[in-house]
Formats: structure tokens, sequence, C-alpha cells
């Protein structure tokens, strides 16, 4: 079976060297020596000023919109996992759609202005499949209505724009580091921010506002990572280069095989300086056509993904539904395609056979 991911981990040793520090120091989390360990390398790696390892990319979401007391409306794509509209929704702020832009499948940052009101104070945008948002538009626009900015980067491990890491921009980025993502720890995630007031309040919020062991600064909540997790982060770390570099030749043998003229690619933004190949998505002419080859791969063992389906406006606890004809349209028909470290040329040959042969 070859389905749309296949999780990469290190040889076996690698990981419990890690356990046994782990069972002689009897110390399994609140920031323990591991925790802290990928935490200053994952901030260098990344090349931010301020970054926190999280439990996951959802309640790096969540801090981020309390760590900027958003409490109103976010401007916020369509086209992303469900986690970016839940996390708006559930820390009670009201989600306010934009659509996308067609060929970067990112947010349209010439339809931000027309949906700002009073009651706007932030955007939310996803930097769709790793491939940057339009992140100099967004900023104009936001510093001329005093918004603030959150990238939800969950795709973007490893992305670099105008040759530095693209959490350098907006006030607050995420990441995931689940286990389906390209860099992971199990489950995990990552909140990236340059501004030293905000990594101040991040830093209590995360644990439970606790300052010292009998006061508190504030409000928060627990978002800790556990020194398990951080060993499978420490000993996934050193393969990551060959695992961007692995999918960027996979990527690249999907193109030369794909018949070009029906597969359509999204268009990566101009200044994107290194892609980190997070996933293979191709847009299909219709949803007919994706149903028949999802069908074809299916019989073949094959699994893509429809990712991101259904568009998000959609869903049924978006209290005012705004139609978005370019994300409803491009949902209904993008699939991505199997994409690994260790998928072989010959499975990129089988699949690209199959889907030709379907189109
Ligand atoms: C995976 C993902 C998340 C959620 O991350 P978790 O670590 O699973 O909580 C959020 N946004 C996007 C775009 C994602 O792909």
């Amino acid at each position: 079976m070859i389905n749309v991911t296949r999780t990469f981990l290190p040889p076996l040793e690698e990981y419990t060297r890690y356990l046994q520090g782990i069972w002689d120091r009897v110390y399994l989390t609140n920031a323990g020596p591991l925790v802290v360990e990928l935490e200053n390398l994952l901030k260098e790696y990344l090349g931010v000023r301020h970054f926190f390892y999280v439990n996951n990319g959802t309640i790096a979401l969540q801090i981020a919109l309390k760590a900027l007391d958003i409490r109103g409306e976010v401007l916020t794509t369509p086209f992303s996992y469900v986690a970016t509209t839940s996390s708006i929704v559930w820390e009670g702020c009201v989600p306010v759609f934009v659509d996308i832009d067609p060929e970067t499948l990112c947010i349209d940052p010439t339809l931000l202005e027309a949906a700002i009101t009073p009651r706007t104070q932030a955007i939310m945008a996803t930097h769709v499949y790793g491939n940057p948002c339009n992140v100099e538009a967004i900023e104009e626009i936001a510093n001329r209505h005093g918004l603030r900015v959150i990238y939800d980067a969950a795709h973007a491990f490893g992305t670099q724009l105008n040759g530095t890491s693209v959490l350098n921009y907006g006030d607050i980025s995420t990441l995931s580091f689940h286990a389906t993502k390209l860099f992971h720890t199990g489950e995990g995630g990552g909140i990236a921010t340059n501004d030293d007031e905000l990594a101040h309040r991040i830093s209590y919020m995360r644990n439970f506002g606790h300052n010292g062991p009998e006061a508190f600064w504030g409000v928060g909540v627990n978002g800790k990572s556990s020194e398990l997790h951080a060993a499978m982060g420490l000993s996934v770390f050193p393969y990551v280069e060959q695992l961007i570099s692995r999918r960027q030749e996979l990527s690249q043998l999907y193109d030369e095989q794909l018949d070009g003229h029906i597969c359509r690619r999204p268009l990566l933004q101009p200044e994107t300086s290194k892609y980190n190949c997070a996933y293979y998505p191709v847009v299909l002419p219709s949803e007919k056509v994706l149903l028949t080859v999802q069908n074809n791969l299916n019989a073949a063992d094959i699994f893509p993904r429809r990712y991101f389906y259904p568009s998000l406006n959609t869903l049924n606890y978006v209290t005012s539904p705004q139609p978005m004809p370019v994300s409803e349209d491009i949902s209904s028909r993008v699939l991505c395609l199997p994409l690994y470290y260790d998928l072989s040329d010959d499975q990129v040959h089988q699949i690209t056979e199959i889907m030709n042969a379907s189109l």
C-alpha cells in the first residue's frame, strides 16, 4: 500500500539512546533538558529570535491568538486544515473568510481590505503546502489598518523567502510537528516570534501562567511538551536536510512524468528562495476527473488525499457562511499525491502512469 505520507523514523537505537538519559534522570516533562536542547536547535535552524516548542500545532495557534489578545474578527483563509478555523472559533473570535489566489492557493491580499470592519483585529493566513503567502502585501495592509498578523506555518518548516526563514514575517508564526509533517516529534508544534514582549507573554502562557511554583503571571494553558517527544525530535532532526532533498527529487520526478496539460501545479511565491516540498498537490480539471483518478489509484492500493477538502467556509459551526468561489472550486479538485522520504522512483512512475491513463 502507498499512502499519501509515511512518517520518517530514524534508526531505533538513535531514539533509545535518548531514553537511557530520561530513565537516568527520571524527569519527563516541565522544560526538561531534551526539550530545551530541541528548542535551541530549532531556533537556530529556523533563524528566529524566539522559538517555543509546544505540544501541538493547534495549541500554538490558540496561544498566538491569546498572546496578541485577539477577541474580534479574524480575516482568514478558507483553504487550510480545519485547525486554522477551529482555533479562531475555539478562542471565541469570529473567522471572516477571504478567498484565495487561484495560482498560489494562499489568501488573496487584494481581497483583504474589502473584508475589514471596525471589529477586525487580525489576519491569520496559512503558507499553504509550505508555499509562502504574499507576506509583503499582507504586511502593508495590516500596518495601514492596525491589524496583527499570525501565519499558520504548519507546512512551512525550512521554507525560506528572500533568503530568510518565512517565520520571520508577521507577528507570530506557528508550526506543527505532527507525525505527518515534514519534521515531526510524534505530536508537537512551535511558536516563533521576533517580538520580545510577545515572547515574554508566550513563555508564561504555555506553562499555566506559572511565575515560580507558587505565583502566577496571568492565565495560561498547558502547552508544554515532554522529553519523550523531544527525544523523537532530536533523533529526527539530523535527517531534515536529507528529507527535504529527497522530496525535491521526487517532486521533480512527478513534474517530469505527469501530463502537465491536465494536472496543474500551484505557483510558488516568486520570492521563495528555498521551498521545502512539504506536499505534492495537483489541481485537476474537475471533481469528476479527481474522483476517477482517485478510484483508479485506490484500485492499485495507492491512497492520495483530498487535502484540503472541504473548503472551511462550509464548516457547520461557521455562523455566517460566505461563499468562497475560488477556494470551493479548488478544494473540489485538488489532490495531494504520495510524497515521503522512502517513496521510490518506481512508485512515482507507477502513480504517474495510472494518473496519465485516467486523464
Ligand atoms: C497539521 C496542521 C495544523 C495542526 O497541527 P497539529 O500539530 O496537528 O495540531 C494546523 N494547521 C495546518 C495548516 C496543518 O496542516
